[in-house]
């Protein structure tokens, strides 16, 4: 090694630890803020693609830094774009921002009162998901990485995102929503990193998985016809009632004898079944609809294959007919695995390495998925559940409760980990 290499060396270290000891002062400092923009927001929830006064709080607070800021996206979604002072690649940070239709049942200062409509019916709103979590994380990763352009090799997009619960019916909304607006453009995003607050991981914890982390979503439709007879003469009809039987035991034998669930899990569910009027009349026709939870792409086609195949084929064999249309509404939340590889040593350092964890794939969806299709990304989860308990409520429950102690590290680490990726 020569004298220079040394010296490169010794001040590469010495300037990464100046960089972390200024930067842990700042994290200090906007950790009240931080908690105090939660609180807020929490309070003041608002539904899927409703996230008005929550997008100008966004807003208002970015434009206060200095940044470029784009309003309107996919309805009410917020983008923040941070140029550092010397050029590189572009990192997408994403908080999704909407609330639920549940009436929160938690005893807080800062407990959510607000009722809205949903479907026609008046509801309570509450951030039962804990994305009020997510925006006040972000807000803080803004400000601190706004304060160290000096630090920033290439460009940061904060992307604020309304509707990860889903658009009401009839509106387009979320993820999807806003990549079509061009979200992952003008400058091109190269990755995209997000996370998600878990109310039953530990304060302090961070849990990941590389590869498929959530599943893809799709809804199928099934539609039986056989033939209408009266109930004492089943010979002279055919009955949809015991085809769609036969269809849901095989749709189940896909599962069960077909996919390698070594490699990922997969689940075939029917959720619900429409068919008949009254006892003593073999309808005409019957209806199902399900729903189909993938984590791998190539199992995903061969499911929606031979589930295409099969309907059909086992109606024709009892003397009906049946059609099968499958629509995918969420993607799979694919951690591309190098991606991990590259980030983890960041997130041990930050979190330390015996609270950063792997976890087992999770069955439920995440509109996330979608900029993973497009740009390599990696979305984790972070411990939001009060240290020294052991049970808490779930996620979408009245009472789902997020201990405030726990966003700092979120802030930390996605500070941290864009700094990295565009300073590697
Ligand atoms: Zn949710
Ligand atoms: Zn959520």
């Amino acid at each position: 090694m020569t004298r220079l290499v040394q010296f490169a060396l010794l001040l590469t270290a010495v300037c990464g630890m100046a960089q972390g000891s200024a930067l842990e002062q700042e994290y200090q400092d906007i950790e009240e803020k931080v908690i105090t923009w939660r609180r807020d927001i929490h309070q003041n929830p608002e539904l899927s693609n409703r996230e008005f006064k929550t997008a100008e709080k966004i807003a208002t607070h970015l434009r206060s830094l200095g940044m470029e800021v784009q309003t309107g996206i996919a309805h009410t979604g917020v983008v923040g774009i941070l140029k550092g002072n010397n050029p590189g690649k572009v990192i997408a940070l994403r908080a999704d921002i909407d609330a639920l239709p549940v009436t929160e049942r938690n005893d807080l200062p800062f407990k959510s009162t607000v009722t809205s409509e949903f479907l026609g019916e008046k509801v309570g709103v509450m951030h039962a998901c804990g994305h009020d979590t997510h925006v006040a994380i972000l807000m803080g990763v803004a400000e601190i990485l706004s304060k160290n352009k000096d630090k920033i090799n290439g460009t940061v997009k904060f992307i604020f995102q309304p509707a990860e619960e889903g658009a009401p019916p009839g509106e387009e909304g979320g993820a999807a929503l806003m990549i079509k607006e061009g979200v992952l453009q003008n400058p091109d995003v190269d990755a995209i990193f997000g996370l998600h607050i878990n109310s039953q991981t530990p304060v302090g914890v961070i849990r990941y998985k590389s590869g498929g982390t959530m599943a893809s979503a799709q809804r199928f439709t099934i539609n039986v016809k056989g033939k209408q007879s009266h109930g004492s003469q089943p010979w002279s009809g055919v009955d949809p009632i015991l085809i769609s039987a036969k269809i849901i035991d095989g749709l189940q034998t896909i599962v069960s004898r077909e996919m390698n669930l070594t490699n990922e899990a997969a689940v075939i569910t029917v959720g619900k079944i429409k068919s008949g009027v009254r006892s003593n009349i073999i309808p005409e026709s019957a209806e199902m609809i399900g729903t189909i939870r993938t984590l791998d792409y190539d199992m995903q086609k061969q499911l929606n294959k031979r589930m295409e195949e099969m309907v059909p084929a086992i109606a024709k064999a009892y003397g009906g007919e049946a059609t099968i249309e499958i629509v995918t509404n969420t993607a799979i939340t694919y951690n591309k695995p190098e991606l991990v590889t590259q980030m983890l040593p960041t997130m041990e350092r930050v979190a330390g390495k015996e609270n950063v964890q792997t976890q087992n794939a999770i069955t439920g969806a995440e509109d996330f998925s979608y900029y993973q299709e497009k740009v390599p990304g990696f979305f984790f989860f972070l411990g939001g559940m009060t240290p020294g308990t052991t049970e808490s409520y779930p996620h979408h429950t009245p009472d789902f409760l997020i201990d405030d102690s726990g966003l700092l590290l979120g802030v930390k680490t996605l500070t941290e980990m864009s700094l990295d990726y565009l300073n590697q």
